[in-house]
Order: structure tokens, then sequence, then C-alpha cells
């Protein structure tokens, strides 16, 4: 059997790596010209863990990873601990991303990467899937898997209106930074604070600390990135408590800072077709306030795999997948959407442990 995985991100690289260690030949056509080097730090959490455990990987991530913990703050910095729920639904490892692609790119190996090549569509027949490329080549496969992220090429042909939607006034900024002279950052804090304004800090564990920002509701963005970040780290502070966040973004380049405007897919139908599937952002791309697409995603690929192996057989192997993900989905959608309108920080807090218990136990 062979495969061909559009998009060479995290969830399209784990994916080819399940594949191969189900014995399936599979290839990643990745756009860009080498697998993104770019990005800030990644939390991952134990259901991604379990994921990477059972590829063999597991050891390897946690060599780049430091153990952290996703426990919220309010703005006065007074730790909110929702009652009911144990250490373990708080706990989650914070990678820096571009190592993590580059442990997963390595694993797949060269070979089975082809760099600048962009998958424009396929056409789909009984016995296969004829991939058409960017440079008006065609490659042949048994099964087609779009991992090209919330702007999938593959998602608009097979599920046509599916464009990713802009989150209204959702922004999110971002950057790893070595902390500058006289300012320590020696635990995580994350504050859930004024103007539906989240964000703080982690230290990746290397002498460098993952600072982060989002906003739901923003008005319109004035000024540079560092303009715009500076102002909500004020939101995140009422009483002063807090200095550390100002001095990490103060000592950000403005060049150093993502933004993203939140792109969101909206519910799919459908995931697959008899040829064709959907895993990762291509199929899902969350809301970034629970911190948990990617961990989510690279589940896709394993169970892909999985059932690939099960069933002996393409187009079984792809109901059966999407009988799974579509009410999984359905679910971290509607937990998702409690927790972004959680009308205090209390209730926001414990909505999204409630999320984290949910995703770490089924
Ligand atoms: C601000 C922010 C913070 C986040 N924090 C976390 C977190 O802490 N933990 C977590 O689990 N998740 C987090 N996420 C979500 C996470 O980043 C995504 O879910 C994850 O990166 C998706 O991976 P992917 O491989 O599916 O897609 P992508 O990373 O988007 O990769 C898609 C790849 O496909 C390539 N591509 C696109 N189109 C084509 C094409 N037509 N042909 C070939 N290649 C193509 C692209 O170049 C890219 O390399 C966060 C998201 C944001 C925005």
């Amino acid at each position: 059997m062979r495969v061909i995985v559009a998009g060479g991100g995290i969830v399209g690289l784990t994916t080819a790596i399940a594949l191969h260690r189900a014995g399936i030949e599979a290839v990643v056509c990745e756009q860009a010209p080498e697998i993104r080097a770019a990005g800030a730090g990644l939390g991952i959490w134990a259901n991604a863990m379990a994921v990477f455990d059972e590829l063999g990987l597991g050891d390897r991530v946690r060599d780049i990873a430091r153990p952290t913990e996703m426990y919220f703050r309010d703005p006065a910095g007074e730790l909110i601990d929702p009652p009911g729920f144990s250490t373990d639904d708080h706990r989650y490892l914070l990678v820096r991303r571009p190592e993590l692609t580059s442990l997963l790119a390595r694993t797949v190996g060269g070979d089975d990467i082809r760099l600048g090549s962009r998958v424009v569509g396929y056409a789909e027949h009984d016995a296969g899937v004829a991939v058409r490329l960017g440079d008006g080549s065609t490659a042949d496969a048994d099964l087609l898997v779009g991992a090209d992220g919330a702007y999938s090429a593959v998602r608009s042909q097979l599920v046509p209106g599916s464009e990713a939607i802009a989150h209204e006034g959702h922004h999110a900024w971002r950057s790893v930074v070595t902390p500058p002279e006289g300012v320590t950052v020696d635990r995580s804090v994350i504050v859930l604070g004024e103007h539906r304004t989240r964000g703080g800090y982690v230290p990746t564990g290397d002498g460098t600390v993952y600072w982060l920002i989002n906003q739901f509701g923003s008005p319109a963005l004035e000024g540079t990135p560092k303009e715009q970040a500076r102002r909500r780290a004020g939101f995140l502070d009422s009483t002063g408590w807090n200095p550390v966040l100002p001095a990490l973004v103060e000592s950000t380049p403005d060049d150093s800072i993502l933004h993203n405007q939140i792109m969101l897919v909206p519910p799919l139908a459908r995931w697959v077709s008899n040829r064709v599937a959907l895993v990762g952002d291509a199929a899902h791309a969350l809301s970034p306030h629970i911190t948990a697409g990617a961990s989510l995603g690279v589940e896709d690929g394993l169970l892909l795999a999985q059932l690939l192996v099960r069933t002996g057989e393409v187009p079984a192997a792809l109901a059966a997948y999407e009988r799974d993900r579509v009410p999984r989905y359905a679910k971290v959608g509607e937990l998702s959407k409690r927790v972004e309108d959680s009308a205090t920080p209390e209730e926001f807090a414990t909505n999204y442990v409630a999320f984290s218990h949910w995703m770490l136990t089924r």
C-alpha cells in the first residue's frame, strides 16, 4: 500500500511515522522548501505522549521537553485550583516547535519527504487516487492523507465550502526569548486577565522562556506587534504583582514576535472519501485557547495507521476512522466553546481542566 501525505507539519510527519511503523509505504509532500523551522513553544499533553510512546518516540520527545503544569491565575495573581481534578489533568510537556518538527522529520527520513511539492488536487478512482502536484506532475497512491493545515487544499476539494474562517477578534502573540538581565523565570505563570485576555510564560528548560498572550474580541489592532502585545500584557496584571511578562515582551525584537489572527475550520460532516482522509488542522483547526490542536491531531495519524492495518482495506479503514473522529471532535468543539464563553477566571479555569480531563481520559 502506498500513501501520499500532503503536508509536513507536526501531524503530517507523525502520520507518516505511524504508517511506516505499520509497514505502509508513505511519502510526505511538503509545499515549503524546508520543514518549518519557525515557531515558538508547544504544549504536548499525555494523550499525544501516548501516541509518541506507541511510535517508539516518547523518550526522544521527553529529552527535548520540559514537564510543566497548566494552572491559571486571576489578574491579581491568585492561583485558581478548581476542586475535583488531579495534578495529572494539569500536567503537560513544553517543547520548542522547531525541535519537535526536526525530530519528527529525521524519523520520517529525507528519502520520504518531498520538499517544494505542493498538492493542488486529486482524482479518485476505484483502485486509488491520482494526486496532482504544483509542478503539473501526478503521483499515484492508494490513499491521500490531507495534513495540509487550516488552509488545506485537500479539504477544499473533499468538502467544498469548508474554507477556514477568521475567529473574529481573536488574536495571539508569542515568542521564545532569553530573559533579559535581572529577570529570573523559574516557574510557569498563566493569567486569565481583563478584557478576555489570557497569557503568561513558561520556561522551556534550556534557559529560554516561551511567552504567549491571546485575546478574544480584540478591538482593531493598532501599532507594531510589540505594542499590541505590551498593551495586552497590561490586562494580565491588575496590581503590579507580575513585572516579568512585560519585561519579556519588551526584550523581544518586533520581528521575533509571532502574531496570528486565529483561524477555525468549521465542523465537517465528512472527513473522508473512499481514498482521501483529513488529519490534524486540515480537519479541525481549533482555537488555541485550549492549547491542544497538535496534541489531538497526532492521535488522528496513529488511529488511521492502526485502522489500515486492522481492516487491510482503504475504504473500510477510512469509514471507521471517520466514525471515531467526528463525534470526538464534536465533543472537543462543545468543551472548547464552554471554556471560551466562561464569564470569570474561575469558570474558565474549571471549564479548561474539565476539557483536559476529558481529553486525557478518553
Ligand atoms: C497561537 C497558537 C498556539 C498553539 N498552542 C498549542 C499547544 O500548546 N499545544 C497544542 O497541542 N496545539 C497548539 N496549537 C495548535 C497547533 O499549532 C496545531 O494544531 C498544529 O500545529 C497543527 O499541525 P498540522 O500538522 O495539522 O498543521 P500545520 O502545522 O499547519 O502544517 C501543515 C503543513 O502543510 C503544508 N501545506 C499546506 N498546504 C499544502 C499543500 N497544498 N501541499 C503540500 N503541503 C502543504 C504547510 O506548509 C505545513 O507545513 C496552537 C495554535 C496556535 C495558533
